[in-house]
């Protein structure tokens, strides 16, 4: 019976805790297990929660937590005892029974119809139940039993479904099958020759996390077609072990019972919960639900997820909805899951079941890509041709890199354009301002602190667009993840995992939300190991450091160099995830599936929306942070202010500054690579965000009366002349190099610590830093010698 059902002051012995992860860990360690007493201390009818008092402890559980605990008493042992003439004391009776009952292994039998359940049960069970293809049976499980080993295998042979959706009376009546009586093991059994299709259920059964073998059926055929599947490693990628069978002829039978009772026992190492990705938009419209879930989890029935729980509630699952029904929290719940599907089905044009349903075809393509190879693969739908040419083992990558070269090329040549007219405006704007108002510092604020700080920033706002539009795009499409897939390779030799490559990409437009993307991934080391190497992705916030010197300098060159800058960035952070797996984190890490959701054209609507989200965080902070800094930096360099007039040759220059004393006092760490002391406060300034450089190197080489900006570039031509008088080529190459590669921003350090912590943020920032200094310092050396 279930520990819930005994009343205050009767003791029982417990058999095992039923339900999944976490939750069960937890009623384990508290001393549920296997052959210890527990007596119930007291439960008053509507008390909850029950108080027990378990090796020496008095302990309270949830009624929902006493559910999953089943035990038993020494009235039931005593009616389990099969040998009534010999004479046990009570307790060996109840130890026995216990010792019975823990070698009863309940295992259901699901798969999809004619997968050849009845076929394996009648092997395993030595019955023979009507085999093959009929229909209109009525809804019903077959339950057998066999000995293997001194082990009692209770067989249930459930109806075939397709799905779990709670649609038909088969599948509703195999997911209560699965609530109600808690089989200690599914067993599914999966057509091997018609893989595609029937693990479409197996990522229904993942979703609910039970324990589960698959029994890989029908392994004959597969055999036969020629096809090659190495089932081995899906099994390790999916957490679920598979066993080969052809169940007519018992092929295969030993191994399946070995395995279904290591895995019952634990000792099966493959056993491992994963999760299947739903893509960005489900995943983020899934997370509230599920975290509100999860905390009241003493509420809700615990043998389902909390993920999943949520994940059916969004769907709008009647069965799920009926389960949470009771929970004070319900109403509130059926509030976000409705307004998660709007948000959904709004942003992917689809419904909801659709959506997921395709995210799990998706994650079975991934997985067979991997895995499995078949004589000749159909190819039906312009997906799976495009997908033979993108993911193509010598195609993939030069695609790849051609995409990767227009998406930077039409940032940054279609981005001129509008980049000119926001520069026009801001410059009339100054004007306006400056004519408008009367000399002070009040107007030099305004002019020269927040509208000269904050549009030199602005100005890069439409290249920010098109760059986010591309990556929007990209990945709305699906061909990200193809991207990731043939990726995946170059990955694992970094010691990441592909989906890892999504996030770096993402740290292209900016590192803030690329680090938040690195949720997805599920494996710990992994995801440190991708948001520590992400600040190296160059953001679009060092762009304009860039433009700015590669353009006074190097103006020639300035497509080349621009790249070179990006493919530092990667080597460096290449080569800070290798050495992070060598010495910080040796363990292999498991594989994992790559889901290959189906290609989809994206709406202009969609991806408009998907790239306005992440430009507002780029607004987002211009409106916040550089506003600030560029006030604060305005400030540094405005005061001391002895008392002079505008005409005053002897006026006070920014030399004199608090901006330059501040320079000059760390101007000694760039002295080596022959930067001056703006150089050195340019860089003290960008800490903040990384576009205030060029704010600040604009207001440091300005000089009363310079001229005017022309209108096809963004610094004056006496600025520019200045700046290309004060660094060598060598200084530039190493000036550009530190921008690059030091501590990103304050907000990509603030989001480090948030996604793991303090430490690691601190780390990122003087590691960074020291990067960049030695870096800085042999290119410096390096380029000395040729030029
Ligand atoms: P159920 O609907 O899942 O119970 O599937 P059945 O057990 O009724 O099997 C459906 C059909 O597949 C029957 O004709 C079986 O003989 C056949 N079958 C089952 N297992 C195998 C196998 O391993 N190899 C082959 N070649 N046929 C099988
Ligand atoms: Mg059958």
């Amino acid at each position: 019976m279930r520990l819930s059902e005994l009343k205050t002051g009767e003791t029982a012995t417990v058999v095992k805790v039923l339900g999944y992860g976490g939750f069960r860990r937890r009623i384990i360690e508290m001393g549920f297990v296997r052959g210890q007493q527990v007596t119930v201390v007291l439960d008053a009818p509507l008390k909850d929660p029950i108080e027990y008092h378990i090796m020496g402890y008095d302990i309270s559980l949830r009624r929902k937590e006493a559910e999953m605990v089943v035990v038993m008493t020494r009235e039931e042992a005593a009616k389990l005892s099969f040998d009534q003439s010999q004479i046990l004391a009570d307790e060996d009776i109840v130890e026995r029974a216990v010792q019975c009952s823990s070698n009863r292994i309940s295992v259901g039998l699901v798969g999809n119809p004619n997968s050849g359940k009845t076929s394996l049960f009648n092997t395993l069970a030595g019955r023979s139940e009507h085999v093959g293809n009929y229909s209109g049976v009525t809804v019903d499980a077959k339950r057998g039993e066999l000995r293997y080993k001194g082990y009692t295998i209770e067989l249930t042979d459930l109806p075939g479904t397709y799905a779990l959706a709670a649609y038909s009376p088969e599948e509703l009546f195999v997911r209560r099958h699965i609530v109600e009586n808690t089989p200690d093991i599914i067993l599914n059994t999966v057509v091997a020759s018609n893989i595609e299709r029937n693990l479409y259920l197996t990522t229904e059964l993942i979703d609910i996390s039970p324990t589960m073998v698959i029994a890989l059926n029908m392994y004959d055929e597969l055999e036969r077609s020629g096809a090659k599947f190495d089932y081995e490693a899906l099994s390790e990628m999916i957490g679920v072990p598979m066993v080969p069978v052809v169940a007519p002829t018992g092929r295969g039978i030993e191994e399946l019972l070995e395995t279904i009772i290591a895995v019952y026992e634990g000792r099966d190492r493959r056993v491992r919960h994963i999760h299947i990705g739903y893509g960005a938009v489900i995943e983020e419209n899934l997370e509230a639900l599920n975290a509100d879930i999860r905390n009241h989890r003493s509420d809700t029935p615990t043998l389902f997820p909390p993920r999943y729980l949520a994940l059916k509630l969004i769907e709008g699952d009647k069965e799920v909805a009926s389960l949470l029904g009771s929970s004070p929290h319900f109403e509130r719940w059926q509030r976000m899951a409705v307004e998660a599907r709007e948000t959904i089905e709004e942003a992917l044009g689809e419904d909801i079941e659709t959506a997921v349903a395709s995210q799990k075809y998706g994650f079975i393509s991934g997985a067979l890509r991997e895995t499995y190879e078949a004589v000749e693969r159909k190819r039906n739908t312009l997906g799976d041709h495009l997908d033979a040419i993108v993911t193509h083992r010598i195609w993939g990558f030069p695609i790849f890199f051609a995409l990767m070269w227009f998406m930077f090329y039409c940032t940054f040549t279609l981005g001129a354009y509008p980049q000119e007219w926001i520069g026009a405006g801001v410059d009339m704007l100054y004007e306006a301002v400056r004519g408008a108002m009367s000399e002070g510092a009040l107007r030099d604020m305004l002019t020269d602190g927040v509208i000269s700080g904050v549009g030199s920033v602005l100005v890069f706002l439409p290249n920010i667009m098109i760059l986010y539009l591309f990556i929007s795009f990209l990945e709305d499409s699906g061909y990200l993840a193809r991207a990731a897939f043939i990726m995946d390779k170059v990955m694992h030799r970094m010691g990441v995992h592909g989906k890892s490559f999504i996030p770096l990409v993402m740290g292209f437009g900016c590192n803030v939300p690329a680090i938040m993307a690195c949720r997805t991934i599920e494996c710990r080391t992994s995801r440190i190991i991708t948001i520590m190497v992400t600040p190296f992705m160059s953001c679009s916030a060092r762009l304009p450091i860039y433009i700015m010197v590669v353009g006074t300098l190097f103006a020639e060159h300035a497509g080349t160099i621009l790249f070179l800058l990006y493919i530092v960035g990667i080597a460096i952070a290449v080569i800070t995830a290798r050495l992070m797996r060598r010495f910080m984190f040796r363990e292999q890490e498991a594989p994992f599936v790559m889901e290959l959701s189906p290609y989809r054209l994206p709406t202009a609507k969609t991806t408009v929306r998907h790239m306005w989200s992440k430009c507002a965080q780029y607004l987002k902070k211009m409106g916040g942070l550089i506003l600030i800094a560029s006030i604060v930096v305005w400030l540094l360099s405005y005061y001391p202010r002895p008392e002079y007039s505008d005409n005053d040759p002897e006026a006070p220059t920014y030399e004199m500054s608090y901006m330059g004393y501040i320079g000059k006092w760390c101007q000694p760490m760039f002295e080596p690579m022959d930067l001056g002391w703006q150089a050195s406060v340019a860089i003290m300034s960008g800490i903040p965000a990384k576009e205030i450089v060029v704010s600040t190197m604009n207001v440091l080489y300005a000089q009363p009366g310079d001229e005017a900006p022309a209108d096809d570039e963004h610094l004056s031509p006496s600025i520019s002349r200045r700046i290309a008088e004060s660094m060598s080529i060598s200084s530039a190459v190493a000036f550009l190099l530190f921008s690059l590669l030091y501590l990103p921003c304050i907000a990509t350090i603030m989001a480090i610590g948030s996604e793991l912590n303090w430490r690691w943020a601190v780390g990122s920032a003087l590691y960074n830093t020291a990067v960049a200094w030695v870096v800085a310092y042999v290119a410096f050396h390096i380029t000395q010698l040729f030029v």
